[in-house]
């Protein structure tokens, strides 16, 4: 029994509506959930799992691939409530999101800020704020580029660099679904490469595109966008 459950989370942050996608992948072991929203965010992901029919109390396992407060905003809850979950990420993540490190998304817009506009500044210090909240929590096991694993029918982890540099994407072969995280973003219903201003390397992310397409791929789950399955390989090409 190997499932895959792709969580649509709708919400409204500072008055934008938005939905993320979470994934949760399962077996008759394991049940591992992949990314979980930003701070405060656990409430509406066991809401959204239970209308799935999905109990997080059976969690064995949280990845997270990148240290983006989107995507590790809840950990530390989460661990905190379901205190038996692993929590894996990129070694390369590992510094930033047990918070050892400042994370990059910090230190890039606290680079670019006396280049703001006084307007701007504002938006940016409220911003700064938010990421220096985000409470870090401990890393129980690191990967890497091409670590496999048997569980959920067997998956792969693959180093996607470019949206951050220990940004990992999940490769699940049994199903030939892509588990993107933010290597690619759906906008307007096209496959794409995330917005300039939130990829910290745009050359590395152009390269991760390459490095996708030696992969048999029929699915890709966005958490920005949702799921995409439309002429995969010239989609990728087309970027
Ligand atoms: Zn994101």
């Amino acid at each position: 029994m190997n499932k895959l459950n792709v969580l649509e989370i709708n919400f409204e942050l500072n008055g934008v509506v938005d939905s993320i996608y979470p994934v949760i992948l399962r077996d008759d072991k394991e049940m591992i959930l992949i990314d979980c929203g930003y701070p405060d965010f656990l409430a509406l992901i066991e809401d959204c799992a239970s209308k799935n029919n999905i109990d997080l109390d059976e969690l064995t396992k949280l990845i997270i691939t990148h240290h983006d407060f989107d995507h590790m905003g809840s950990a530390a809850d989460l661990k905190s409530k379901y205190p038996n979950i692993k929590i894996l990420s990129s070694s390369k993540d590992e510094k930033y999101i047990n918070g050892k490190e400042k994370s990059l998304r910090l230190q890039q817009a606290e680079a670019i800020y006396d280049s703001l506009s006084e307007e701007q500044k504002e938006w940016a210090l409220n911003f700064h704020k938010t990421l220096e909240l985000i409470e870090s929590v401990d890393i129980d096991r690191t990967l890497n580029d091409g670590d496999t694993f048997d569980w959920c029918g067997g998956i792969e982890i693959i180093e996607t660099p470019g949206h951050m540099p220990g940004h990992i994407s999940i490769y699940i072969k049994e199903s030939r679904t892509l588990i993107a995280g933010d290597a690619l973003v759906i906008e307007n219903n096209k496959l794409d490469i995330a917005n300039p201003q939130y990829t910290l390397d745009m050359g590395e992310a152009k390269k991760t595109i390459n490095k996708l397409l030696n992969y048999d791929i029929d699915r890709i789950i966005c958490y920005h966008g949702g799921i995409y399955q439309s002429d995969i390989k010239r989609s990728l090409e087309n970027i």
